[in-house]
């Protein structure tokens, strides 16, 4: 076509398509390729870094977004390059029938990776119908193996249930199982040891979380983060340097080690002390539809009412998250002075 040609109608409908559906670019350069969904914000424990004990106010069930609208969000954003899916919570296997949105994720063509966060609690009874509607890999939070630090960190017991979730899923050679492990200074700071043993032994890497300011209680002041560089002090004395992994994706927020005889993976994802931001591509959707740009952003896009609007098009919800991830901040800012954490906890995101 010269450039004094006026393009067909049908060139029109093309190229209209190609802006509505660009890249989810923001003002800093990212792309935004990752999306992480909260299926509810309810759990069956409690963790201190997280929820609070009592007093919760979980919403209520017809708010939360249906599978049709979550699978509605995702085929539009995935038009626009989101390709990673991760589902998340509060604890996602507490949402009924999971496996069906899970079949749902699964079936649309660009979703080239979905994952699954959980705290194992309700593994063994879900993961075999998880692993059949299409579930590829899971991430299981696990901060100690001692029964009694589990309930004080949890305010639930609860931990013989984990391993056994842990095992269970050790049973599909084909899902890729990872164990996160969040640590808090004189609480679970003896079991980084006994952890990174344990995963060794079950052939599972496993990674250490800093704590982030984004628990309910809002007592985070960061002198109960035991941060990477410690970590990773404290498991090289009892295995030798560890071996740096490159890693093949920028956005990976975690740095990963092999121990120094080769057997295993630890990672490491210093949020806090060495913030990934710059190469962040993450959004998020709530429980009942709210769009973040990000953990600390104070700002939120409400898509529920674009999910249950069936003249609603692709491009309008597109435009609604292209919105919001130009509106994202550059970092979160934890360390800068006059810092103030979101209104939302960990468990009513999304993590
Ligand atoms: N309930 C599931 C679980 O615990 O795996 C999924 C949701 S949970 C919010 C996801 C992850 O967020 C967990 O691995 C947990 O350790 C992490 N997390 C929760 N609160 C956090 C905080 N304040 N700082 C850093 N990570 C946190
Ligand atoms: Fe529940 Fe996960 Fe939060 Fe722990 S971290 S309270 S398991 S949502
Ligand atoms: Fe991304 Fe925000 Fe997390 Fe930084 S704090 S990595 S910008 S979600």
């Amino acid at each position: 076509m010269s450039q004094t040609e006026i393009p067909s109608a049908a060139d029109t409908a093309q190229l209209t398509n190609q802006i509505a559906f660009a890249p989810l670019c923001d003002r800093f350069g990212r792309v935004h390729s990752a999306l992480r969904i909260s299926v509810t914000d309810r759990c069956n424990i409690r963790c201190q870094y997280c929820m609070p004990d009592h007093d919760l106010q979980f919403l209520a069930q017809h708010r939360l977004l249906s599978f049709a609208a979550i699978e509605r969000f995702v085929k539009a954003v995935a038009k626009a390059g989101v390709t990673k899916i991760r589902i998340t919570g509060g604890e996602p296997l507490m949402r009924p029938n999971l496996a069906e949105l899970i079949e749902r994720l699964a079936d649309i063509r660009e979703v080239e990776d979905l994952a699954l966060t959980t705290n194992g609690m309700l593994l063994a009874s879900q993961v075999s119908e998880l692993v059949a509607a299409g579930l590829k890999r899971i991430n299981i939070s696990l901060d100690t193996l001692n029964e009694v630090t589990f309930e004080k960190i949890a305010r639930r017991s609860g931990l013989q249930r984990v391993l056994e979730g842990i095992e269970a899923a050790r049973a599909f050679p084909q899902l890729k199982l990872r164990l996160n492990a969040l640590v808090l200074k004189h609480v679970n700071e003896d079991d980084i040891v006994p952890l990174a043993h344990f995963a060794r032994q079950v052939s599972i890497p496993i990674r250490f979380i800093e704590f982030m300011p984004l628990d309910a209680e809002r007592k985070w002041n960061g002198t109960q983060m035991l941060s990477g560089q410690e970590i990773r002090s404290l498991i090289e004395k009892e295995f030798g340097p560890l071996i740096k992994q490159e890693s093949k994706d920028p956005s990976q927020p975690a740095s990963d080690y092999q121990f120094a005889d080769g057997r295993g993976l630890v990672g490491f994802i210093d949020s806090v002390t060495t913030p990934f931001c710059s190469s962040c591509n993450r959004i998020r959707l709530t429980a009942e539809g709210k769009i973040q740009n990000c953990l600390f952003g104070r700002e939120e896009w409400n898509a529920a009412p674009l999910l249950q609007d069936d003249k609603a098009s692709d491009a309008a919800i597109v435009d609604l998250v292209r919105t919001a991830v130009l509106r994202k901040h550059a970092a979160h800012g934890i360390a800068q002075p006059g810092f103030e954490p979101p209104q939302r906890a960990m468990y009513q995101i999304g993590g």
